[in-house]
């Protein structure tokens, strides 16, 4: 059975015991990694994943707190002499800048014998995975920095995930709950939700328009952090038909076998 487990649930500050934003898709044939917030290379190795088992990346956007891991990702893979071609989805913005760091890090596309896959969103919202249909939407997170520089280079992403066995959403960071619009029309088995950027109240009463089995909730802000119980107490008013989970770093969910569409 495929599971998600969430590498990462700190917001984006520091928070003891929780590392930053990452979680691993299991199907028991792909291992995805989506984002890699630090320390993600040492918590799959916890977890008995060795990172080069890893077979495809997904980065959402390029705030630190989701890709700082990635530096050790590849580093991890180049020191146990991976091969294979590594694909990275992300958005496009980065693929540069990123590879100015891996350089900078004696890991860039010259020094290691594996394929660096930059594949950007921008190119195609919707890619197929290994059979599973993963498909993009643009957020409103980083509207404050469009705003001030101009849109050229600020588009962070949301999820979604549909295979013939399973199907789910991940909020990446958003700018408001609307932004999951275009990725809860048909309602979700599974949502995987941040809280650290609007009032947790908003996303509630905003889901309440839709079929969600299950919401796991990460990623809160220090004042989220502060009073957990209240806000689960909160969701699980206010989403009755929902199942409430505030994960912690290493939370396994299996995802469930999807009936029929
Ligand atoms: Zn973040």
């Amino acid at each position: 059975m495929a599971t998600i487990t969430l590498l990462g649930t700190a917001p984006g500050y520091p928070a003891p015991h929780r590392n930053h934003s990452s979680f691993l898709l299991d199907t028991g044939e792909q291992k995805i990694l989506v984002d890699a917030g630090e320390s993600c290379s040492r918590t799959l190795i916890e977890l008995g994943i060795e990172p080069v088992e890893l077979d495809t990346i997904i980065i959402t956007h390029g705030h630190s707190d989701h890709t700082s891991g990635l530096a050790m990702l590849i580093q991890s893979c180049w020191i146990v002499g991976r091969e294979r071609p590594l694909p990275i989805f992300l958005p496009k913005e980065l693929i540069q800048p990123l590879t100015i760091w891996l350089d900078a890090s004696y890991i860039g596309p010259s020094f290691i014998p594996f394929k660096l896959q930059f594949q950007a969103w921008e190119d195609s919202h919707q890619v197929n995975i290994a059979g599973i249909n993963v498909r993009v939407a643009p957020t409103t997170h980083l509207d404050s920095l469009v705003k001030k520089f101009g849109n050229h280079r600020f588009h962070p992403f949301s999820l979604s995930f549909d295979s013939p066995s399973f199907e789910f959403v991940a909020s990446g960071d958003i700018g408001a709950p609307e932004d999951l619009l275009p990725q809860l029309e048909k309602g979700t088995d599974l949502l995987i939700c941040e809280l650290a950027h609007f009032p947790p109240e908003s996303l509630f009463r905003f889901l309440q328009n839709y079929r969600i089995t299950r919401l796991v909730l990460t990623h809160g802000s220090a004042e989220v952090l502060a009073k957990v119980d209240s806000v689960v107490a909160e969701a699980r008013a206010m989403l009755p038909k929902t199942e409430i989970i505030f994960a912690e770093d290493k939370l396994k969910v299996q995802l469930a076998a999807r009936k029929s569409r």
